[in-house]
């Protein structure tokens, strides 16, 4: 059986991604000479996850690279909710901190909300205080969670303007599915969310314009049910590269689709750094 080829654009997360380390590197560049200051995000990682501890690895050499100096405090996984919130606060209150991410989860045993909380919200960089939250949900200028925002920014890079739209996004994680969804709102689409309780999400997915993938399960959407023409957010990673989406059956019907990789992964660092260095000018204007 003959297959119908793709006819969706890809959305070059990559491409976008190095363009705006690019900018934040001279921006970082720009504000050390004007300053006498370097941006300084403050990494915190409790406990030791691989995933975790490459994640930062990788979070630090960014920076590196970008000319944003990283703090890098390293806690034992016996670390308490009050020792975590106490380092965060002393972050916080620290001068030479511009931003700060707690890797998260943070494990077991910790309040991970009381020490998300901890963290000032002008040092936010990673969007995840009550305060961030607010912001993005209100439409206002703010600290946003990085890969909803490297989502925001694909979408304007190819002239997709949410307003009017009806945006589908499957999945509410904290981190991920809800600040897309408060953003695609706050940008005046019409937003559904749905998640493991919704009734006939083939139906739901199906009157998408915007599609925002954020389950965490491989192929789980299938090309079928896309609306001819849709645009096809895809930020689920799975093992072996696979994202949420079908790609080979969904590229058939989306006008504008992310690969994976290459699509919304590269976006959320180069949130991060951008974010950073935001905080940064702010704080040594
Ligand atoms: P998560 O915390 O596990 O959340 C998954 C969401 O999917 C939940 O809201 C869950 O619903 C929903 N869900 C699960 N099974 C479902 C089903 N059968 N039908 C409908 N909804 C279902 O995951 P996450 O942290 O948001 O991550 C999601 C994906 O994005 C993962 O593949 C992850 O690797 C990827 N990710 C990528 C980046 C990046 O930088 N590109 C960053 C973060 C995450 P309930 O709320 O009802 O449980």
């Amino acid at each position: 059986m003959s297959r119908t080829p793709a006819t969706a654009r890809l959305m070059d997360g990559s491409g976008l991604a190095r363009r705006l380390v690019d900018e934040t590197a001279a921006r970082a560049a720009d504000l050390t000479r004007r300053t006498g200051t370097q941006p300084c995000l403050a990494t915190v990682l409790v406990g030791e996850d691989p995933a975790s501890v490459t994640y930062v690895k990788m979070k630090r050499a960014r920076c590196e690279k970008a000319g944003i100096r990283s703090r890098h405090l390293e806690l034992p996984a016996t670390t308490t909710t009050a020792e975590l919130v106490a380092v965060l606060a002393d972050l916080s209150g620290d001068p030479d901190v511009h931003g700060i991410l707690l890797q998260h989860p943070v494990g077991p045993g910790i309040d991970e909300r009381a020490a998300f909380e901890a963290i000032a919200p002008e040092k936010d960089v990673d969007g995840v205080t009550f305060s961030s939250f607010a912001t993005m949900g209100f439409g206002l200028p703010g600290f946003v969670s990085c890969t909803p925002g490297g989502i925001m920014r694909l979408l304007d890079a190819y002239d997709v303007d949410p307003a009017g739209k009806r945006a589908v996004v499957v999945g509410r994680s904290a981190i991920l599915g809800k600040p897309a969804g408060l953003m695609l709102l706050a940008r005046n689409a019409t937003v559904t969310y749905c998640h493991s309780y919704t009734a006939d999400l083939s139906a739901a997915v199906r009157e998408a314009d915007i599609l925002v993938a954020a389950v965490g399960r491989p192929r789980f959407i299938k090309g079928e049910d896309i609306k001819p023409g849709a645009v096809v957010i895809d930020a689920g990673y799975n093992p072996g590269n696979v994202g949420d989406v079908d790609f080979d059956t969904a590229a058939t019907r989306a006008s504008l689709i992310t690969p994976v990789p290459g699509g919304v992964g590269p976006m959320t660092i180069a949130v991060l750094l951008s974010q950073t260095v935001d905080a940064a000018e702010r704080q040594l204007a």
